[in-house]
């Protein structure tokens, strides 16, 4: 874990910052991403604060095998069970928010 002050998937997490909630549980919360990159972009986060998917999958693997599953129910009520799901890692491969989450891209055919 890594420091959780001042990060803004915690405050949307806890209800302090607004967001569009597609699904929710005891260890995940999954909201629409307010710039999507596709017709239905859905960010899948976890409860705990992690900096990078590295660093949740060396703390929680079974954390990490849970967000995989609702991806794929989201993709399933969205897109027949067909998606992206895409974990930006670190500044230069375009991570902005250091709170690990994963972008699930689906609801329309994706061909490049
Ligand atoms: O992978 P990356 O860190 O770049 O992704 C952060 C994502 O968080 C962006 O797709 C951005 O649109 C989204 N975001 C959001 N709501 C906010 C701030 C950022 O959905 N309040």
């Amino acid at each position: 874990m890594a420091d959780s002050d001042g990060c803004l998937f915690c405050s949307i997490v806890a209800g302090d910052i607004p967001s569009e909630r597609v699904y929710e549980d005891d260890r995940v919360y999954a909201f629409k991403d307010i710039n999507p990159k596709a017709k239905v972009h859905v960010l899948i986060v976890p409860r705990t604060h992690y900096a990078d998917v590295a660093a949740l999958a060396k703390a929680d693997p079974s954390l990490l095998a849970h967000i995989v599953t609702v991806a794929q129910s989201i993709a399933d009520d969205s897109f027949h069970g067909a998606y992206r799901l895409i974990f930006n890692t670190g500044r230069d491969a375009g991570q902005t928010v250091f709170h690990v989450h994963a972008h699930v891209l689906t609801g329309e055919t994706m061909d490049d």
